[in-house]
């Protein structure tokens, strides 16, 4: 998909950062014709304005839309919405701020939208991981806005998460498919990747009968109680989240292991419930955030 080009750069720093920054560009590459196509590395910034607070995660990202810059606004104030952003005093704390930097070469100055943003050219947090992922021909221009000591903006290592090995490609859903989400691939520099599949990794193999879960057991469609593997798989993924210090996991939504807040119903008719799969719930009790991804549509 080929829209105009946007920037947009992303702050949090309230609770998991990592986990409010990543949420907001999977559900930034979810808005209808829209498409995410590079993401800068992260960065712990220190606050500005108001000082007594934690420091900041940011990044920005370069987007393709065919939205007009007012329905992007309106997609974006809708996905801070959601992921509960806090904020009372203006430069305070926040779960997540996603501003419009660029929008193509286009220039408005309305009361509540302006592009190119009116601060950017002051803001290190911003200009740093912009310079990540700007195209050629600005590079030089946004060099010359960052002051001479670049204080207080520092990348991050790698961040280690966890993923359902379905999302990045690997053929062991029950159908031996995968629902590869491309987003993963643009993350290769920040995120240390530990798959895992819960099923697999709990002895079925692949391709196998579909499950859901009944009450508080596991069932196949073939009438076969299969708790004990998908427990084990659960079991196997908690492991791996404390020996790695994990506290973020993209897992596959609707699953009876990796779906999170939703299942089907036990009745192999498609219909869903509220729950979580049997991994999820492991993973939830150790107090990782979880990320639910779908694939690529
Ligand atoms: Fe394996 Fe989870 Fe993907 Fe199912 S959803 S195939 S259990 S990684």
């Amino acid at each position: 998909m080929k829209g105009t080009k946007v920037y947009l750069s992303l702050g949090s720093n309230i609770g998991n950062k990592f986990y409010y920054l990543l949420s907001g560009i999977f559900k930034i590459s979810k808005i209808k014709e829209t498409r995410v196509a590079k993401i800068s590395n992260f960065y712990s910034t220190n606050p500005v304005g108001y000082l007594d607070q934690d420091l900041f995660l940011n990044c920005a990202i370069e987007i393709e839309t065919n939205l007009s810059p007012r329905e992007l606004l309106t997609k974006i104030q809708g996905i801070e919405l959601e992921l509960e952003r806090v904020r009372t005093i203006k430069w305070g704390p926040r779960t997540l701020d996603i501003d419009i930097i660029m929008f193509g070469e286009l220039e408005i100055d309305e009361k509540d939208l302006v592009i190119p943003h009116k601060e950017y050219k002051e803001r290190d947090f911003v200009l740093i991981p912009l310079l990540d992922i700007i195209e050629d021909k600005k590079i030089e221009e946004i060099k010359t806005y960052i002051k001479k000591e670049k204080t207080g903006v520092v990348i991050e290592k790698k961040k280690k998460v966890l993923v359902s090995r379905c999302l990045l490609g690997d053929r062991v859903s029950y159908k031996k498919n995968h629902c590869n989400n491309y987003i993963f691939k643009l993350l290769e520099k920040q995120l240390e990747i530990i798959k895992m599949c819960p099923e697999v990794d709990g002895g079925l193999p692949s391709p196998r009968p579909s499950a859901e879960i009944l009450g508080d057991k596991v069932v196949n469609i073939i009438g076969e109680d299969r708790t004990k593997e998908f427990k084990l798989g659960g079991e196997i993924a908690a492991k791996l989240s404390q020996k790695n210090n994990i506290d973020l996991a993209f897992m596959k939504g609707h699953s009876p292991s990796c779906g999170l807040g939703k299942v089907y119903d036990g009745t192999f008719t498609k219909n869903i419930i509220d729950g979580n799969g049997i991994a999820v719930s492991r993973l939830l009790e150790l107090g990782v955030s979880i990320i639910e991804v779908n694939e690529d549509e």
